[in-house]
């Protein structure tokens, strides 16, 4: 404590701001890049105070219907029959100068500074991001209810004071973009806001994408359904006002523009000019200060935003023209690429969609009213179009892994998940062959190459993810019973197209046909050769082929297999009636088996060599997997229904039988990997059939 100090102390009208360098000593076991001896650290530890304003705001009530962040009071002066939560949401106060006009400019516009550190080219795609909420803003009655700014280069007065709300372009290295914001805790007014750019934004091309880690593969897809099912599915979140606000649009969008990047340059005659970069970056960026102007408003994600059109439409000039390629700026908008042969349309959505108009009409349109209470009727009105297909509305929590609806998802595009990830499957085999030739200049070393292929690959393996989301999904809305066009808030994915998904996945994913590029190419997937500090250190030069493709695999493996996706699709059987079709665990399990283990079925007669093998590499690796899992659940070692266990244990018992058959048969001489893999694969199954016959059912 005595080597802390204060580092910075400012004080302006309405707020103090208070930076301690705070200095830790530690053990010095971790090196730490940016200290010269990491047995003592100094972190900046920030504290801003500020004044609460006294004025006539009224609060405004939120509605579980439209995202908008809240503050949460309990109020226990209330006589009511539930819980006695008051919930506002937050957002500016905007008055119209003239209150009985149907279109007034607000008494104090909402003005934003464009910080002077922000580089002169991408001032104005930044501009146009901020001031594209001003169209939303006069449907709900306001004109030019935001104004933007050019901070000039002498000015003085600080963005850390709270009267000026700023976008800022900062190089801290850590590649973020978001929207923090001050709000009265008792009233939902949002105080300030600046939102901050680091620069690492344009550098899309990163070394991190030169191995994907099976964590990386997690992160990519949501996160750890493990987490979910250990706290028997009830979600942690962070309490507060401010719970999930927490904005990565900027990670996956780099990733996003390196893939365009890629595309664009494969397509054409090689490396992308500078102007195009230029010009898709900026696109990008404007996307990226809509979304990220959107939350300092006050919205939260929405995630079935991408859901509006199909991908058909999305690239349909005319049709993307009237309302936009999204419901919403505020989902995580993928790079929308369309394969050689296929129409392609903006590769960013440049406009806000109906969502975001009728959101901002719920949260700022002026009501006459006595109180919070009395806006009710006319703000009902409102959300109660919340039914619309084009007003849909999913956020954080119902993008989390584990939760149910398969159209609420980061980084897809169109209203079919099947259709996005058939694209994509579609668009990573045109590319891959070219890779090489597009992507390294005479510069370049060949890690451009390695970090083309990661991308692809991710983005490959990301859709079917994705789509894997269909099996044992349920199509969820808020929409509440009076509401026009409500459904019931629950409705199970259609069987077919459940079955759909496991043929593209099997297709896709567990064949090992879209896996198999050319030697060639896996031999110039060389690392990045630098080694000093902030490079991350390459455990292997030369590419992880089987590690890398089996994560992606398993990845998938997981989430069908995983305890709530058996248990969603037991109880699912219940929500379909009777004498109606449905998708049931035992369906799941059946097929699963028979197209991972197919060469059990499939082999011919003949005589394989190890070279020439009955089961490949990539496939025994992805048998290893699968048949583990299946033990896993057989041996009543996971939280899956005990209908799902016994029916494990039946599988395995075929599959051990199937095996001794093609052991046995005299006309199929197999090749020693095979041969190898399977004995052991029968030994492991018949150690869970044993160990499972002394268990007790549960
Ligand atoms: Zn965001």
């Amino acid at each position: 404590a005595n080597r802390s100090s204060w580092a910075s102390i400012k004080g302006f009208a309405d707020n103090v701001e208070i930076e301690v360098a705070a200095t830790y000593g530690s053990a010095g076991t971790t090196t730490i890049d940016t200290v010269p001896d990491s047995r003592g650290v100094t972190i900046n530890v920030h504290y801003s105070i500020s004044l609460l304003p006294q004025n006539s705001y009224r609060p405004r009530l939120a509605d579980d219907r439209v995202g908008y962040f809240v503050t949460a009071l309990k109020d226990f002066s209330q006589k009511v029959d539930e819980d006695r939560f008051v919930r506002y949401v937050n957002r500016w106060n905007l008055e119209k100068a003239d209150g009985s006009a149907p279109l007034s400019p607000p008494r104090k516009p909402i003005v934003f500074w464009i910080e002077k550190t922000v580089p002169f080219k991408y001032r104005q795609p930044i501009r146009e991001g901020i001031e594209s909420w001003n169209s939303a803003f006069e449907k709900a009655g306001f004109s030019t209810a935001i104004e933007v700014r050019q901070q000039p280069d002498q000015t003085d007065w600080d963005p850390e004071d709270i009267n000026y709300n700023t976008f800022r372009w900062i190089t801290a290295g850590a590649g973020f973009a978001m929207g923090p914001s001050r709000v009265n805790p008792r009233t939902g007014q949002i105080l300030d806001a600046d939102i901050i750019f680091d620069a690492d934004f344009l550098q899309f091309w990163r070394t991190e994408y030169e191995t994907f880690t099976p964590q990386a593969v997690v992160a990519l897809t949501g996160g750890d359904p493990a987490r979910a099912t250990d706290s028997h599915g009830v979600f942690e979140f962070s309490t507060g006002s401010r719970a999930c606000n927490h904005c990565s649009l900027v990670h996956g969008h780099a990733r996003e523009t390196a893939i365009a990047v890629t595309s664009i340059a494969a397509m054409g005659d090689g490396p992308l000019s500078e102007v195009q970069k230029e010009k898709l970056v900026a696109q990008g960026l404007k996307l990226v200060t809509m979304h990220e102007v959107g939350h300092t408003l006050g919205l939260r994600h929405n995630f079935k935003g991408s859901t509006m059109l199909s991908l058909a439409d999305v690239n349909d000039v005319n049709k993307a023209s009237q309302n936009g390629a999204s419901m919403s700026v505020m989902d995580y908008m993928p790079a929308n690429i369309m394969p050689k042969g296929k129409t392609q349309g903006d590769y960013y959505t440049a406009k806000l969609g109906p969502y975001d108009y009728w959101a901002i009409e719920y949260g700022y349109r002026q009501i006459p009213a006595a109180s919070p209470e009395s806006e009710r009727v006319e703000l009902d009105k409102i959300a109660s179009r919340s039914g619309e297909p084009m007003l849909a509305y999913a956020t954080d929590e119902d993008t989390v892994a584990g939760a149910p609806d398969p159209l609420s998802n980061r980084f897809d595009l169109g209203n079919d998940p099947l259709e996005f990830a058939r694209t994509r499957a579609e668009l990573v085999e045109q590319l891959m062959p070219l890779i090489v030739e597009r992507m390294v200049s005479k510069e370049t070393g060949y890690e451009r190459v390695r970090q083309a292929f990661g991308v692809l690959l991710s983005a490959y393996g990301q859709s079917m993810y994705t789509a894997s989301r269909l099996v044992g999904g349920l199509y969820t809305t808020r929409a509440h019973k009076a509401d026009a066009n409500a459904q019931a808030p629950f409705r199970v994915v259609e069987p077919q197209r459940q079955r759909d998904t496991l043929t593209l996945l099997e297709m896709q994913m567990f064949s090992e046909k879209p896996f198999l590029f050319s030697p060639e190419l896996y031999n110039q997937l060389a690392a990045t050769k630098w080694l000093h500090w902030g490079m991350p250190s390459i455990n292997r030069d030369d590419y992880p082929v089987h590690e890398v493709i089996l994560s992606w695999q398993d990845r998938v493996l997981s989430r069908l297999l995983d305890p709530l996706t058996l248990e969603r699709i037991r109880d699912n059987e219940l929500k379909v009636p009777a004498d109606q079709d449905a998708f049931t665990s035992a369906e799941l399990l059946d097929r699963l088996t028979k197209s991972v283990l197919s060469e059990l079925e499939t082999v011919q007669p003949g005589e394989y060599t190890v070279r020439k093998p009955a089961v490949s590499s990539l496939r025994r690796n992805l048998q290893r997997k699968y048949v583990a899992r299946l033990g896993s659940l057989a041996m009543g070692s996971t939280a899956a229904p005990a209908d799902c266990q016994s029916i494990a244990s039946v599988q395995l018992r075929n599959v051990n039988a199937r095996i001794a058959v093609l052991l046995a048969n005299e006309q199929v001489k197999l090749d020693d990997y095979s041969r190898a893999h399977l004995l052991e694969t029968q030994g492991r199954i018949q150690k869970v059939i044993d160990a499972s016959l002394e268990l007790p059912r549960l």
